[in-house]
């Protein structure tokens, strides 16, 4: 399929609902849509019924096999392939798909993380089908989206909590609006964009940086003479290859059903992103599991390297994913779009304000959903959101908010008929959010950004979280609500409570500012610097009053996934300093022992070299040894703060003091010995 073929090739490989109505009888489509809007147990003849038409579908595409496709809590997706083929008993074989494949499947899952749910003897998983998502072809396999659960039933991925929060989120939701008069909406549903950005280097590049290959960002590097100061890589022209490999991505995509919908140069060299249409939540995180992987292979085949980690290069700017997030009443009427009425507007005004409330009281949550060990390396730098929580919302919001505080009518400062007072209407236009780039949740006019998450990471937690919350003050709020008399004053005290209490969390000005973290402290904004800050937090007593009053996790669930989150953290970082030690002692020092010797002339200038390069490579050794021996601290330990603490205060700095050596050698020592590739050529090769 290419871009000029009308799109007819668009969702080709996606077994969707006009697929579906093709393959199966009117009644079980019908069986399956009521199943999908209520949640129902289909009954066993409508499963058999599809099973058998999504295998007619799939054979007729030209799979040979079918899998349970999961996401498993090491943030990727997981899939084992089993053959439609099964022996008939006589000479041949057949091709066999049932029901109770399609409902049910149990892969030998031993070896994804548990955090302590499953030991190995009760290893099996189970993985459940999820009919809320559509099955498609990859390659030449049928994939069926799953749940993933452990014989005891504990949760043991990404989507189950996502669907879970989609669900507390609409029940709430509902709660509020028929207490708001509202009684021709049925469900509420979480729509979901997700931004992402990468790299694209030369893949003969790649290979030969074991640090790129092992950990997906270069450990060392010194600066290129040109980095992105002249912001002539940013919506520039996109340059042949890049653009050869973005029709074929985009091909790839729209035969999978995912919309992608913007493409463009970033703001450091060699960096890109593509934008989806948005869609409900589920898909849309199924979807960027899906680009993730579809943009990796769709880069080998171009001979290109897609680099997905959130900071692969200092000095430029690292990869985020930001997560646009909105909600909406079955008939596409959105939560957060100010409306052309006065009832429209309490509405909007009440999910607004439940949402700040939310964000202020439950930050540290929201940070901890982008809390890893990758995307430390760049938030909080001069380029990504700072790691302080706090809303962007536009200066004419901002004087909504400030004029229902105070009580005062508003008035509009730049005559945009912005007024609120008694029943006076609100107008908000959702272009005049000003483009505030360094607010980690922004409000840009009818949904909210989120922008702290990582490019690598899956959305599943953080839209989760933003829907928990969401989910939790909507509660609180139906509670005040139902227990008034006197309800249309009873909403407007609470939206302005909920406002004035939380007023803090609102700021349109430079998150990059330093000034603004000391205002952020004055404000008693948290500012959680790092992962190993942040992890503690996920398990406090609110967090978990949260996540479990919600019915997101069981206590057990969230313990698992915190320990499963300090041995990822404690992982990366491991194998990050062993990947530098292996490189120094095998390229760099043999780079600095060669130059040396080559330096053979006895002038002044040589003797000068040698003295510094010498003087580096002294330094060097001491510094390996000194990561080395946090290394074996790091393995000795067994308190997960110990851990943790080890990590962020030992290591991490090791580390960077070896790299700040590495570099420094490198900008003194002849190219030809050098034996990685530079910045500049993995930056300006294409
Ligand atoms: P930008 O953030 O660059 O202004 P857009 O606002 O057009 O770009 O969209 C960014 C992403 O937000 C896209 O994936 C888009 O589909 C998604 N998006 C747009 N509207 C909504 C919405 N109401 N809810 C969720 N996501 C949305
Ligand atoms: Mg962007």
């Amino acid at each position: 399929m290419n871009a000029n073929d009308g799109g007819a090739g668009f969702g080709a490989k996606l077994f969707n609902e006009s697929t579906m109505k093709e393959y199966v009888s009117e009644e079980s489509f019908k069986a399956w849509q009521n199943c999908v809007r209520t949640h129902t147990v289909l009954p066993e003849k409508v499963t058999e019924d599809i099973a058998d038409g999504m295998k007619r579908w799939a054979l007729e595409k030209g799979a040979t096999h079918y899998t349970h496709w999961f996401q498993p809590l090491n943030g990727e997706t997981a899939e084992k392939h089993e053959g439609f083929l099964v022996p008939d008993g006589r000479d041949g074989f057949r091709m066999d798909f049932s029901g109770r494949e399609l409902l049910r499947g149990e892969p030998d899952a031993s070896s994804f993380p548990s955090g302590g749910l499953r030991s190995t003897f009760e290893a099996r998983g189970y993985s459940a089908w999820d009919p809320t998502s559509y099955a498609f072809i990859k390659d030449k396999v049928l994939c069926i989206p799953t749940v993933f659960c452990s014989y005891s039933g504990e949760v043991l991925d990404k989507k189950t909590p996502l669907l879970r929060s989609c669900e507390a989120l609409n029940r709430q939701a509902m709660r509020v609006l028929r207490l708001l008069g509202d009684e021709k909406t049925s469900f509420v549903r979480v729509g979901v964009g997700a931004e992402q950005e990468y790299f694209l280097i030369p893949k003969r590049l790649f290979r030969q940086r074991e640090d790129l290959r092992l950990c997906g960002r270069t450990l060392f590097g010194a600066d290129a003479p040109k980095k992105q100061e002249l912001d002539d890589h940013y919506y520039g022209a996109i340059k042949p290859e890049i653009a050869a490999f973005m029709q074929d991505l985009n091909a790839a995509l729209w035969e999978l059903g995912i919309c992608a919908k913007t493409e463009h140069n970033e703001v450091a060299p060699a960096q890109y992103e593509m934008a989806p249409f948005f869609t409900d939540a589920n898909t849309a995180n199924d979807q960027n599991q899906l680009t993730m992987e579809i943009m990796k292979r769709v880069a080998d085949r171009h001979d290109l390297v897609c680099l997905l980690h959130e900071k692969p290069f200092d000095g430029v700017n690292g990869s985020g994913k930001h997560v646009n997030w909105s909600v909406s009443t079955d008939s596409g009427e959105n939560l957060f779009s100010p409306g052309s009425t006065p009832a429209d507007n309490t509405r909007f005004l009440l999910f607004f304000a439940a949402f700040i409330k939310g964000v202020d009281e439950y930050s540290e949550l929201l940070r901890c959903s982008s809390a890893y060990a990758g995307n430390d390396k760049r938030l909080g730098g001069n380029e990504a959101p700072p790691a302080v929580i706090s809303v962007f919302v536009g200066t004419d919001l901002e004087e909504v908010v400030d004029a229902i505080i105070s009580g005062e009518p508003y008035v509009s400062t730049r005559d945009r008929s912005l007024t609120v007072g008694k029943d006076v209407l609100l107008r908000i236009s959702t272009d005049n959010t000003d483009r505030n780039r360094t607010s980690p949740v922004a409000f840009t006019g009818n949904k909210f950004e989120f922008r702290m998450p990582g490019s690598s990471q899956s959305i599943a937690s953080p839209v989760t979280y933003l829907n928990t919350i969401l989910a939790e003050e909507l509660k609180q709020a139906a509670e005040v609500l139902e227990a008034s008399e006197d309800r249309e004053n009873a909403v407007k005290a609470l939206i302005r409570d909920m406002l004035k209490a939380h007023r803090r969390i609102v700021f349109n000005g430079n998150g990059y500012d330093k000034a603004w973290l000391a205002e952020a402290e004055a404000r008693g904004l948290k500012n959680l610097k790092n992962t190993a800050e942040t992890i503690p937090e996920y398990i406090s007593e609110k967090n978990i009053r949260l996540l479990t009053g919600n019915g997101i996790y069981t206590r057990k669930e969230m313990d698992s996934r915190n320990e499963i989150h300090i041995q990822k953290y404690c992982s990366v970082n491991a194998i990050e300093a062993r990947t530098m030690l292996e490189m120094i002692r095998k390229g760099v020092f043999g780079a600095i022992t060669q130059y040396l010797s080559a330096l053979t002339g006895g002038c002044g200038f040589e003797a000068k070299l040698r003295e510094k390069v010498g003087a580096l490579g002294d330094r060097l050794l001491e510094e390996t040894e000194a990561l080395e021996a946090l290394l074996l601290s790091l393995d000795a330990a067994c308190d997960p703060a110990e851990k943790l603490r080890i990590c962020s205060e030992g290591i991490v700095p090791a580390m960077e003091a070896c790299r700040r050596t590495v570099d420094s050698a490198e900008r003194l020592i002849g190219k030809r010995f050098w034996p990685y590739p530079d910045y500049t050529e993995l930056l300006f090769s294409i």
